[in-house]
């Protein structure tokens, strides 16, 4: 179904390369770091303390997946770029 999605994505896609999305890293969730550790459990508490958050940068294009550590401020800046992960 998502390789449906970024096929319909590609297609309508117009080939400008800022086209991505944020899937936030719950509380709740493992941890990207591959520690086994629930994301609250490993980085959380000190990514909040620099007012910071893991989310996953998706490409719409070719839907590759990046980790990337970026501020609260900036997620609330570009919310429109945050979906939440359709299981
Ligand atoms: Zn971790």
């Amino acid at each position: 179904m998502k390789k449906i999605l970024n096929n319909l994505l590609t297609f309508f896609n117009t080939g400008d390369d800022d086209s991505f999305y944020y899937v936030r890293i719950e509380r709740n969730d493992k941890c990207y770091c591959n520690s086994g550790k629930k994301y609250k459990a490993c980085h959380y508490p000190d990514h909040q303390k620099k007012s910071k958050l893991a989310v996953k940068k998706i490409s719409e294009t070719t839907g590759e997946e990046s980790i990337k550590i970026i501020s609260v401020k900036r997620l609330r800046k570009e919310y429109y770029r945050v979906k939440s992960d359709v299981h």
